[in-house]
Protein backbone atom coordinates (compact mmCIF):
# COMPACT_ATOMS: atom_id res chain seq x y z
CA UNK A 1 0.00 0.00 0.00
CA UNK A 2 1.73 3.19 -0.97
CA UNK A 3 1.73 6.38 0.92
CA UNK A 4 -0.10 9.47 -0.18
CA UNK A 5 1.06 12.55 0.99
CA UNK A 6 -0.98 16.23 0.11
CA UNK A 7 0.68 19.29 0.14
CA UNK A 8 -1.60 21.89 1.22
CA UNK A 9 -4.21 21.49 3.69
CA UNK A 10 -7.08 23.93 1.69
CA UNK A 11 -10.45 23.07 -0.13
CA UNK A 12 -8.44 20.87 -2.60
CA UNK A 13 -6.16 19.48 -0.48
CA UNK A 14 -8.70 18.22 1.97
CA UNK A 15 -11.26 16.91 -0.32
CA UNK A 16 -8.40 15.08 -2.16
CA UNK A 17 -7.87 13.61 0.89
CA UNK A 18 -11.18 13.11 1.83
CA UNK A 19 -12.16 11.31 -1.77
CA UNK A 20 -8.93 9.04 -1.36
CA UNK A 21 -10.86 7.46 1.19
CA UNK A 22 -14.17 7.41 -0.13
CA UNK A 23 -13.47 5.43 -3.28
CA UNK A 24 -11.96 2.78 -1.31
CA UNK A 25 -7.80 3.83 -0.77
CA UNK A 26 -6.88 1.92 2.45
CA UNK A 27 -3.11 3.17 2.66
CA UNK A 28 -1.58 5.60 4.72
CA UNK A 29 -2.99 9.59 3.54
CA UNK A 30 -0.33 12.42 5.24
CA UNK A 31 -2.35 16.24 5.14
CA UNK A 32 0.58 19.05 5.21
CA UNK A 33 -0.81 22.57 5.70
CA UNK A 34 1.08 25.67 6.47
CA UNK A 35 -1.46 27.37 8.48
CA UNK A 36 -1.95 26.43 11.66
CA UNK A 37 -5.89 26.72 11.70
CA UNK A 38 -8.32 23.73 11.22
CA UNK A 39 -8.71 23.33 7.63
CA UNK A 40 -11.36 26.13 6.30
CA UNK A 41 -13.44 27.46 3.44
CA UNK A 42 -12.37 30.50 2.07
CA UNK A 43 -15.24 32.17 0.64
CA UNK A 44 -16.84 33.12 3.74
CA UNK A 45 -13.85 34.89 4.57
CA UNK A 46 -15.23 38.00 2.68
CA UNK A 47 -18.52 37.38 3.70
CA UNK A 48 -19.79 36.44 7.07
CA UNK A 49 -16.38 35.70 8.55
CA UNK A 50 -15.51 39.53 8.05
CA UNK A 51 -18.34 40.93 9.51
CA UNK A 52 -18.36 38.86 12.70
CA UNK A 53 -21.80 36.86 11.63
CA UNK A 54 -19.84 33.55 11.49
CA UNK A 55 -16.18 33.11 13.86
CA UNK A 56 -14.69 30.04 11.72
CA UNK A 57 -15.22 28.60 8.23
CA UNK A 58 -13.90 25.04 9.70
CA UNK A 59 -14.35 22.04 7.80
CA UNK A 60 -16.95 19.37 9.10
CA UNK A 61 -14.64 16.64 8.47
CA UNK A 62 -13.37 13.78 10.89
CA UNK A 63 -9.85 13.76 10.07
CA UNK A 64 -9.06 11.22 12.73
CA UNK A 65 -11.95 8.82 12.41
CA UNK A 66 -11.21 8.75 8.32
CA UNK A 67 -7.33 7.96 9.44
CA UNK A 68 -6.05 11.07 7.70
CA UNK A 69 -2.78 12.31 9.53
CA UNK A 70 -3.19 16.23 9.38
CA UNK A 71 -0.04 18.22 10.31
CA UNK A 72 -0.91 21.73 10.43
CA UNK A 73 1.38 24.89 11.18
CA UNK A 74 4.09 22.45 8.72
CA UNK A 75 5.45 24.66 5.40
CA UNK A 76 7.02 22.51 3.05
CA UNK A 77 10.13 23.95 1.66
CA UNK A 78 11.13 22.04 -1.39
CA UNK A 79 11.01 18.63 -3.52
CA UNK A 80 13.07 16.13 -3.84
CA UNK A 81 11.52 13.64 -6.20
CA UNK A 82 14.24 11.63 -6.94
CA UNK A 83 14.42 10.72 -3.26
CA UNK A 84 10.28 11.09 -3.11
CA UNK A 85 10.51 12.91 -0.25
CA UNK A 86 9.58 16.49 0.72
CA UNK A 87 11.46 19.04 2.96
CA UNK A 88 9.85 20.70 5.76
CA UNK A 89 11.36 22.54 9.11
CA UNK A 90 10.53 19.31 10.87
CA UNK A 91 12.41 17.11 8.57
CA UNK A 92 11.61 14.75 4.88
CA UNK A 93 8.64 13.49 4.75
CA UNK A 94 8.54 10.86 2.35
CA UNK A 95 5.98 10.01 -0.22
CA UNK A 96 4.89 7.27 -3.08
CA UNK A 97 2.30 9.68 -4.06
CA UNK A 98 2.48 13.51 -3.85
CA UNK A 99 -0.41 15.44 -4.36
CA UNK A 100 0.14 19.28 -4.78
CA UNK A 101 -2.51 21.35 -3.65
CA UNK A 102 -0.85 24.88 -2.27
CA UNK A 103 -3.64 27.21 -3.54
CA UNK A 104 -2.55 30.50 -4.21
CA UNK A 105 -1.26 33.89 -2.71
CA UNK A 106 -2.17 37.26 -3.24
CA UNK A 107 -0.49 39.13 -4.84
CA UNK A 108 1.16 42.58 -3.01
CA UNK A 109 1.45 45.98 -3.63
CA UNK A 110 4.57 47.48 -4.75
CA UNK A 111 6.10 49.41 -1.84
CA UNK A 112 3.43 48.20 0.39
CA UNK A 113 4.38 45.51 2.25
CA UNK A 114 4.99 46.11 5.59
CA UNK A 115 3.20 49.15 5.80
CA UNK A 116 1.15 49.69 8.77
CA UNK A 117 -2.36 49.61 8.01
CA UNK A 118 -2.32 47.76 4.47
CA UNK A 119 -4.32 44.31 4.42
CA UNK A 120 -4.44 41.53 2.17
CA UNK A 121 -7.57 38.92 1.95
CA UNK A 122 -6.64 35.13 1.89
CA UNK A 123 -6.54 34.03 4.89
CA UNK A 124 -8.66 33.69 8.16
CA UNK A 125 -5.87 35.19 9.83
CA UNK A 126 -6.65 38.04 7.12
CA UNK A 127 -9.55 38.54 7.88
CA UNK A 128 -9.30 38.43 11.41
CA UNK A 129 -7.44 41.25 11.53
CA UNK A 130 -9.85 43.13 9.48
CA UNK A 131 -12.50 42.57 11.52
CA UNK A 132 -12.01 45.37 13.86
CA UNK A 133 -11.26 47.41 11.11
CA UNK A 134 -14.58 46.88 9.72
CA UNK A 135 -15.99 47.21 13.32
CA UNK A 136 -14.47 50.59 13.90
CA UNK A 137 -16.23 52.29 10.76
CA UNK A 138 -12.88 53.47 9.27
CA UNK A 139 -12.12 55.01 6.02
CA UNK A 140 -11.02 52.42 4.01
CA UNK A 141 -8.89 52.54 0.44
CA UNK A 142 -9.66 48.93 -1.36
CA UNK A 143 -7.15 48.73 -3.74
CA UNK A 144 -8.70 46.27 -6.92
CA UNK A 145 -12.74 46.23 -8.04
CA UNK A 146 -12.00 42.51 -8.65
CA UNK A 147 -13.88 39.72 -6.97
CA UNK A 148 -12.48 40.32 -4.16
CA UNK A 149 -12.36 43.89 -4.05
CA UNK A 150 -16.15 43.98 -4.79
CA UNK A 151 -17.01 41.38 -1.78
CA UNK A 152 -14.64 43.72 0.49
CA UNK A 153 -15.71 46.66 -0.30
CA UNK A 154 -19.82 45.27 -0.11
CA UNK A 155 -18.54 43.95 4.14
CA UNK A 156 -17.25 47.33 4.24
CA UNK A 157 -20.02 49.51 3.06
CA UNK A 158 -22.07 47.30 5.43
CA UNK A 159 -20.30 48.03 8.45
CA UNK A 160 -20.55 51.56 8.00
CA UNK A 161 -17.48 52.28 6.85
CA UNK A 162 -16.40 55.14 4.15
CA UNK A 163 -14.84 53.02 1.01
CA UNK A 164 -13.29 53.90 -1.98
CA UNK A 165 -12.30 51.38 -4.63
CA UNK A 166 -9.14 52.28 -7.16
CA UNK A 167 -8.67 50.45 -10.59
CA UNK A 168 -5.82 50.82 -12.53
CA UNK A 169 -8.03 48.99 -15.50
CA UNK A 170 -11.09 51.37 -17.08
CA UNK A 171 -13.90 49.26 -15.42
CA UNK A 172 -14.83 46.57 -12.61
CA UNK A 173 -13.95 43.06 -13.09
CA UNK A 174 -11.72 44.07 -16.33
CA UNK A 175 -9.81 40.31 -15.74
CA UNK A 176 -12.89 38.47 -15.89
CA UNK A 177 -15.60 40.00 -18.24
CA UNK A 178 -15.58 42.31 -21.11
CA UNK A 179 -16.74 45.86 -21.06
CA UNK A 180 -20.23 45.89 -22.24
CA UNK A 181 -21.09 43.26 -19.79
CA UNK A 182 -19.18 45.08 -16.75
CA UNK A 183 -19.90 47.99 -17.00
CA UNK A 184 -23.51 48.18 -15.56
CA UNK A 185 -21.72 46.69 -12.78
CA UNK A 186 -19.80 50.08 -11.85
CA UNK A 187 -23.45 51.62 -10.63
CA UNK A 188 -23.80 48.71 -8.15
CA UNK A 189 -20.97 50.24 -6.21
CA UNK A 190 -22.53 53.58 -6.08
CA UNK A 191 -25.67 52.72 -5.30
CA UNK A 192 -24.05 51.14 -1.74
CA UNK A 193 -22.46 54.15 -1.27
CA UNK A 194 -18.81 53.45 -2.28
CA UNK A 195 -16.90 55.46 -4.31
CA UNK A 196 -15.21 53.61 -7.79
CA UNK A 197 -12.30 55.21 -9.39
CA UNK A 198 -11.35 53.39 -12.23
CA UNK A 199 -8.73 53.98 -14.73
CA UNK A 200 -5.90 55.31 -12.19
CA UNK A 201 -3.09 53.31 -10.67
CA UNK A 202 -1.89 53.72 -6.80
CA UNK A 203 1.82 55.89 -6.72
CA UNK A 204 2.58 54.88 -3.09
CA UNK A 205 0.83 53.62 0.15
CA UNK A 206 1.96 55.12 3.25
CA UNK A 207 0.67 55.46 6.66
CA UNK A 208 -2.88 56.52 6.43
CA UNK A 209 -2.96 57.51 3.09
CA UNK A 210 -2.87 56.68 -0.40
CA UNK A 211 -0.98 58.57 -3.16
CA UNK A 212 -2.75 57.98 -6.54
CA UNK A 213 -0.85 58.63 -9.97
CA UNK A 214 -2.88 61.50 -10.88
CA UNK A 215 -1.57 63.54 -8.02
CA UNK A 216 -4.51 62.83 -5.52
CA UNK A 217 -4.50 61.48 -2.08
CA UNK A 218 -6.73 59.67 -0.11
CA UNK A 219 -6.80 59.76 3.73
CA UNK A 220 -7.12 55.56 4.51
CA UNK A 221 -7.44 54.38 8.00
CA UNK A 222 -6.79 50.84 6.60
CA UNK A 223 -6.01 49.87 2.45
CA UNK A 224 -7.10 46.61 1.49
CA UNK A 225 -5.40 45.50 -1.57
CA UNK A 226 -7.16 42.59 -3.88
CA UNK A 227 -5.24 42.42 -7.28
CA UNK A 228 -5.19 39.51 -7.73
CA UNK A 229 -3.13 35.95 -6.63
CA UNK A 230 -0.51 33.50 -7.84
CA UNK A 231 -0.30 29.65 -7.57
CA UNK A 232 2.01 29.37 -4.55
CA UNK A 233 4.55 27.35 -6.37
CA UNK A 234 7.97 28.76 -5.78
CA UNK A 235 8.88 25.88 -3.35
CA UNK A 236 8.61 23.95 -6.49
CA UNK A 237 11.66 25.57 -8.89
CA UNK A 238 14.24 23.07 -9.73
CA UNK A 239 12.32 20.37 -8.85
CA UNK A 240 11.41 18.83 -11.85
CA UNK A 241 7.15 19.59 -11.92
CA UNK A 242 6.85 21.93 -14.94
CA UNK A 243 5.70 25.32 -14.20
CA UNK A 244 4.01 27.84 -16.30
CA UNK A 245 2.51 31.17 -16.56
CA UNK A 246 1.84 32.82 -13.26
CA UNK A 247 3.87 29.99 -11.59
CA UNK A 248 0.89 27.41 -11.98
CA UNK A 249 1.78 24.18 -12.17
CA UNK A 250 1.30 22.31 -15.90
CA UNK A 251 -0.99 19.68 -15.58
CA UNK A 252 -2.25 17.30 -17.86
CA UNK A 253 -6.15 16.27 -18.43
CA UNK A 254 -5.22 13.61 -16.06
CA UNK A 255 -4.53 16.19 -13.50
CA UNK A 256 -1.13 14.61 -13.16
CA UNK A 257 1.99 16.51 -13.34
CA UNK A 258 5.58 16.24 -15.55
CA UNK A 259 6.55 13.98 -13.04
CA UNK A 260 3.94 10.72 -12.99
CA UNK A 261 3.69 9.94 -9.07
CA UNK A 262 2.81 13.73 -8.78
CA UNK A 263 -0.46 15.24 -8.89
CA UNK A 264 -1.65 18.64 -8.64
CA UNK A 265 -4.86 20.66 -8.24
CA UNK A 266 -7.05 23.34 -7.02
CA UNK A 267 -5.65 27.15 -7.25
CA UNK A 268 -1.84 26.09 -7.81
CA UNK A 269 -2.37 24.46 -11.06
CA UNK A 270 -3.54 24.64 -14.73
CA UNK A 271 -4.75 21.95 -16.73
CA UNK A 272 -6.02 21.35 -20.47
CA UNK A 273 -9.61 21.68 -21.69
CA UNK A 274 -10.30 19.92 -24.46
CA UNK A 275 -13.73 21.80 -24.22
CA UNK A 276 -13.00 24.90 -24.78
CA UNK A 277 -9.69 24.03 -26.21
CA UNK A 278 -7.33 25.98 -23.94
CA UNK A 279 -5.30 25.54 -20.83
CA UNK A 280 -7.42 26.89 -18.19
CA UNK A 281 -6.28 28.13 -14.58
CA UNK A 282 -9.02 28.09 -12.40
CA UNK A 283 -8.88 30.24 -8.86
CA UNK A 284 -12.63 29.13 -7.89
CA UNK A 285 -14.39 27.09 -5.37
CA UNK A 286 -16.10 24.57 -7.36
CA UNK A 287 -12.61 23.61 -8.92
CA UNK A 288 -11.10 22.79 -5.85
CA UNK A 289 -14.14 20.91 -4.93
CA UNK A 290 -14.42 18.69 -8.31
CA UNK A 291 -10.15 18.16 -9.03
CA UNK A 292 -9.71 16.27 -6.29
CA UNK A 293 -12.18 13.48 -6.99
CA UNK A 294 -10.61 12.83 -10.77
CA UNK A 295 -7.01 12.98 -8.62
CA UNK A 296 -7.91 10.25 -5.85
CA UNK A 297 -9.49 8.42 -8.90
CA UNK A 298 -6.45 8.39 -10.77
CA UNK A 299 -4.06 7.28 -7.87
CA UNK A 300 -6.64 4.35 -7.31
CA UNK A 301 -6.51 3.57 -10.66
CA UNK A 302 -2.65 3.61 -11.08
CA UNK A 303 -2.69 1.13 -8.16
CA UNK A 304 -5.73 -0.92 -9.57
CA UNK A 305 -4.56 -0.92 -13.09
CA UNK A 306 -8.12 0.65 -14.42
CA UNK A 307 -8.32 3.61 -16.71
CA UNK A 308 -7.69 7.05 -16.51
CA UNK A 309 -10.59 10.04 -15.85
CA UNK A 310 -10.26 12.96 -17.70
CA UNK A 311 -10.75 16.11 -16.00
CA UNK A 312 -12.53 18.80 -18.21
CA UNK A 313 -15.10 20.58 -16.26
CA UNK A 314 -17.67 23.23 -16.77
CA UNK A 315 -16.11 25.68 -14.72
CA UNK A 316 -18.42 27.64 -12.15
CA UNK A 317 -17.99 30.32 -9.39
CA UNK A 318 -20.46 32.49 -7.37
CA UNK A 319 -20.16 35.84 -5.87
CA UNK A 320 -21.98 37.82 -3.59
CA UNK A 321 -21.49 42.08 -3.73
CA UNK A 322 -23.80 44.47 -3.55
CA UNK A 323 -26.76 42.66 -2.60
CA UNK A 324 -26.69 40.72 -5.87
CA UNK A 325 -25.85 37.30 -6.19
CA UNK A 326 -23.70 37.03 -9.52
CA UNK A 327 -22.75 33.37 -10.58
CA UNK A 328 -20.55 32.07 -13.50
CA UNK A 329 -20.69 29.22 -15.48
CA UNK A 330 -18.56 27.99 -18.55
CA UNK A 331 -15.23 29.81 -20.04
CA UNK A 332 -15.63 32.50 -23.34
CA UNK A 333 -13.58 33.66 -25.38
CA UNK A 334 -13.30 37.60 -27.15
CA UNK A 335 -14.64 36.05 -29.96
CA UNK A 336 -17.70 34.50 -28.83
CA UNK A 337 -21.14 36.03 -29.42
CA UNK A 338 -22.83 37.47 -26.77
CA UNK A 339 -26.74 38.04 -25.71
CA UNK A 340 -28.42 39.82 -22.97
CA UNK A 341 -31.57 38.15 -21.22
CA UNK A 342 -32.93 41.02 -19.21
CA UNK A 343 -32.14 44.60 -18.73
CA UNK A 344 -28.65 45.27 -17.00
CA UNK A 345 -29.61 48.50 -15.00
CA UNK A 346 -32.54 45.89 -13.01
CA UNK A 347 -32.14 43.43 -10.76
CA UNK A 348 -31.68 40.73 -12.00
CA UNK A 349 -30.51 39.65 -15.87
CA UNK A 350 -28.40 37.18 -17.26
CA UNK A 351 -25.74 37.33 -20.14
CA UNK A 352 -25.00 33.88 -22.75
CA UNK A 353 -22.31 33.67 -24.94
CA UNK A 354 -22.66 31.25 -27.69
CA UNK A 355 -20.17 29.30 -30.27
CA UNK A 356 -20.83 28.59 -33.38
CA UNK A 357 -24.79 28.45 -31.82
CA UNK A 358 -23.49 26.71 -28.77
CA UNK A 359 -23.66 27.87 -25.39
CA UNK A 360 -20.68 28.31 -24.05
CA UNK A 361 -20.76 30.34 -20.64
CA UNK A 362 -23.42 31.83 -18.94
CA UNK A 363 -23.10 35.25 -16.37
CA UNK A 364 -26.34 35.14 -13.93
CA UNK A 365 -27.15 37.72 -12.10
CA UNK A 366 -30.06 36.91 -9.24
CA UNK A 367 -31.43 34.54 -11.96
CA UNK A 368 -29.93 31.27 -10.59
CA UNK A 369 -32.24 29.30 -13.21
CA UNK A 370 -30.74 30.82 -15.79
CA UNK A 371 -27.38 29.64 -14.38
CA UNK A 372 -28.77 25.97 -13.62
CA UNK A 373 -30.37 25.44 -16.98
CA UNK A 374 -27.60 26.92 -18.62
CA UNK A 375 -25.09 25.37 -16.70
CA UNK A 376 -26.83 21.80 -17.99
CA UNK A 377 -26.83 23.07 -21.23
CA UNK A 378 -23.37 23.98 -21.91
CA UNK A 379 -22.20 20.20 -20.22
CA UNK A 380 -24.12 18.86 -22.92
CA UNK A 381 -22.54 21.35 -25.66
CA UNK A 382 -26.14 22.38 -26.66
CA UNK A 383 -27.08 24.38 -29.65
CA UNK A 384 -29.67 27.33 -28.71
CA UNK A 385 -31.74 29.64 -30.57
CA UNK A 386 -30.14 33.10 -30.27
CA UNK A 387 -33.87 34.89 -30.57
CA UNK A 388 -35.45 32.49 -27.82
CA UNK A 389 -32.20 33.00 -25.25
CA UNK A 390 -32.64 36.50 -25.53
CA UNK A 391 -36.07 36.32 -24.19
CA UNK A 392 -36.25 36.84 -20.57
CA UNK A 393 -39.42 35.51 -20.25
CA UNK A 394 -38.44 32.06 -21.88
CA UNK A 395 -36.66 29.47 -19.77
CA UNK A 396 -33.25 28.97 -21.26
CA UNK A 397 -33.71 25.47 -21.32
CA UNK A 398 -36.45 25.78 -23.64
CA UNK A 399 -34.61 28.23 -25.62
P1 LIG B 1 -6.24 27.37 -0.96
O1 LIG B 1 -7.61 27.54 -0.43
O2 LIG B 1 -5.38 28.57 -1.16
O3 LIG B 1 -5.47 26.37 0.03
C1 LIG B 1 -4.11 26.07 -0.10
C2 LIG B 1 -3.52 25.81 1.26
O4 LIG B 1 -2.19 25.36 1.07
C3 LIG B 1 -3.44 27.06 2.12
O5 LIG B 1 -3.98 26.81 3.39
C4 LIG B 1 -1.94 27.33 2.22
O6 LIG B 1 -1.53 27.87 3.46
C5 LIG B 1 -1.35 25.95 2.03
N1 LIG B 1 0.02 26.00 1.51
C6 LIG B 1 0.50 26.82 0.54
N2 LIG B 1 1.82 26.58 0.34
C7 LIG B 1 2.16 25.60 1.20
C8 LIG B 1 3.38 24.91 1.47
N3 LIG B 1 4.50 25.20 0.79
N4 LIG B 1 3.38 23.96 2.43
C9 LIG B 1 2.24 23.65 3.10
N5 LIG B 1 1.06 24.27 2.89
C10 LIG B 1 1.02 25.22 1.95
N6 LIG B 1 -14.52 31.08 -5.00
C11 LIG B 1 -15.80 31.01 -5.45
O7 LIG B 1 -16.09 30.24 -6.39
N7 LIG B 1 -16.77 31.79 -4.88
C12 LIG B 1 -16.52 32.66 -3.86
O8 LIG B 1 -17.44 33.35 -3.40
C13 LIG B 1 -15.19 32.75 -3.39
N8 LIG B 1 -14.89 33.61 -2.38
C14 LIG B 1 -13.61 33.72 -1.96
C15 LIG B 1 -13.29 34.62 -0.94
C16 LIG B 1 -11.98 34.79 -0.51
C17 LIG B 1 -11.67 35.78 0.57
C18 LIG B 1 -10.94 34.01 -1.11
C19 LIG B 1 -9.52 34.18 -0.66
C20 LIG B 1 -11.24 33.10 -2.11
C21 LIG B 1 -12.56 32.93 -2.54
N9 LIG B 1 -12.90 32.02 -3.55
C22 LIG B 1 -14.20 31.93 -3.99
C23 LIG B 1 -11.86 31.16 -4.17
C24 LIG B 1 -11.74 29.81 -3.47
O9 LIG B 1 -11.76 29.98 -2.08
C25 LIG B 1 -10.45 29.13 -3.91
O10 LIG B 1 -10.56 28.84 -5.28
C26 LIG B 1 -10.17 27.85 -3.13
O11 LIG B 1 -9.92 28.16 -1.79
C27 LIG B 1 -8.97 27.10 -3.72
O12 LIG B 1 -8.65 26.00 -2.91
P2 LIG B 1 -7.18 25.43 -2.87
O13 LIG B 1 -7.20 24.34 -1.86
O14 LIG B 1 -6.70 25.14 -4.25
O15 LIG B 1 -6.25 26.62 -2.36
Amino acid sequence: RPSVVVVGAGMAGVQTAVALREQGFTGPVTLLGAEPHQPYDRPPLSKAVLLGKAETAAFDVDFEGLGIELRLGVEVTGLRAAARQVDTEAGPVPYDVLVLATGAQPLTLPGAEGVPGVHLLRTLDDAERLRPVLAAASEIVVVGAGWIGAEFATAAREAGCAVTVVEAADRVLAGALPAEVAAPMAAWYAEAGARLETGVTVESVEPGRVRLADGRVLDAGAVVVGIGARPATGWLAGSGVELGPQGAVVADEHLRTSLPEVHAVGDCASFPSARYGARLLVHHWDNALQGPRTVAANILADLGGGPQQVYDPVPYFWSEQFGRFVQYAGHHAGADTLLRRGDPAGAAWSVCWLREGVLVAVLAVGRPRDLAQGRKLIEAAAAVDPVRAADPSVPLKSA
